[in-house]
């Protein structure tokens, strides 16, 4: 294993959407397959990552493995021997590492990161239950100390010590393996830094132990400038799309029933200058079901709003969007209901095989360096 290793992750919280398909899933495939051969490619399911925030710890696994399946389905091709799928929390030097990582993080470092601020800001930003934990005992309300517990949970410990944590975790995913090459949108630039700035941080300290990861400039001179591509919500335009959404329902997620989602569009927030035309700041509704469709048919945006100019009748114009939707929809949903999920199976287990020796040499390192080893 002497490539450069290129790594990537999407985080299994949720059903994907429409727009992580065309801006994270289809860019990621499209980058496997064409560094594979040059580069080694680690691509992963950070499944620890899953939980920062609250979700159905019910779907967890089942969504786990549906991740791979839907960059299977998306074509990445899992018989290449370059590229890695595997699931983070199989390899448990990403936990071990993270621990030793932490004690030379500083809090106040970690309460920089925007992420986290934003984050935890959006939990503590929902209604909080006001019900004081009280029952009723003979006639009598008396406190009830589960109903507290319950409230506590669902309020304060909302905001995890593992959304603050967070990205010591990402920087120990990306230092186990050396990995120069990350592909990371701006909300995850300050991460990368911090892992630069922690792999740095133990190699002066303990001599060399960690490859650094390429500074964000390089990265992006790699990947090529991000096209920025961005799906907005479709019932409030200037919003992302976005997965964790809290109704979904200006959201099209890649398992939606394909009648359902072509209903969404029907419903989407558009304006009222009855005049189908690309303009963002001014139509944001009709220039994102120009995007989408554009996307879908995979032509220019150019070609697309040409195409619709100077049409009037938004029904007319959101039918044929619909119609786009639910065929990619239904033929997507059947390349998926087609992937073999012992093939899947059978590809994660033989790359965490793989790839465990390989973070566990890097783990032993650090071991031996903070004295948890005998040096070798
Ligand atoms: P969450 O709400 O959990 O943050 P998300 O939908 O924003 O979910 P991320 O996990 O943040 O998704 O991002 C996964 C990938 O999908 C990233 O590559 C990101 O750039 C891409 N992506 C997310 N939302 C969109 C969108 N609306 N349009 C285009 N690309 C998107
Ligand atoms: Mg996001």
């Amino acid at each position: 294993m002497s490539k450069t290793v290129i790594l990537t992750g999407i985080r299994a919280n949720n059903d994907l959407t429409l727009g992580n398909y065309f801006g994270g899933i289809l860019p990621t495939v499209d980058m496997a397959r064409n560094h594979a051969g040059e580069y080694q490619i680690n691509m992963f399911i950070p499944d620890l990552h899953s939980f920062t925030t609250p979700i159905d710890h019910t779907q967890l696994y089942e969504q786990t493995l549906h991740n791979a399946r839907i960059f299977t389905a998306a074509g990445l091709p899992l018989n290449n021997s370059d590229i890695y799928l595997y699931r983070q929390s199989y390899i448990s030097a990403h936990s071990e590492l993270t621990w030793i990582l932490d004690c030379f993080t500083g809090f106040g470092e970690m309460s920089r990161m925007t992420q986290f601020k934003d984050k935890s800001q959006h939990i503590l930003s929902q209604p909080r239950m006001e019900t004081p934990p009280l029952k009723p005992v003979n006639g009598e309300l008396v406190w009830d100390e589960d109903k507290q517990i319950e409230i506590e949970n669902n309020h304060i410990d909302r905001v995890s010590v593992g959304l603050f944590n967070y990205p010591v975790l990402m920087a120990a995913d990306i230092l186990l393996y050396g990995a120069k090459y990350i592909p990371v949108g701006d909300d995850q630039t300050q991460h990368l830094e911090f892992t630069r700035n922690i792999a740095e941080r133990m190699n002066n300290r303990f001599g060399e132990l960690f490859d650094i990861p390429e500074a964000v400039k390089e990265q992006h001179a790699f990947f090529g400038k991000d096209q920025g591509l961005r799906i907005m919500d479709l019932l409030t335009p200037t919003k992302k799309m976005s997965k964790s959404d809290e109704s979904g329902r200006g959201v099209i997620f890649l398992g939606d029933n394909p009648d359902e989602a072509a209903r969404k569009v029907m419903g989407a927030t558009t304006d009222d200058k009855a005049m189908v035309r690309f303009d963002r700041a001014n139509q944001p509704g009709i220039s994102n079901l120009l995007e989408i469709l554009a996307l879908l048919r995979g032509v220019k945006l150019n070609d697309i709003a040409a195409e619709f100019e100077g049409k009037t009748r938004y029904g007319d114009f959101k039918a044929v969007v619909a119609d786009a939707v639910k065929n990619f929809l239904v033929d997507f949903q059947q390349k998926l209901a087609s992937v073999d999920d012992a093939v899947v199976l059978a590809k994660l287990e033989q790359s965490e095989r793989d790839l465990t020796p390989v973070a566990n040499e890097t783990l032993l390192k650090v071991q031996q360096a903070v004295g948890l080893r005998p040096k070798a």
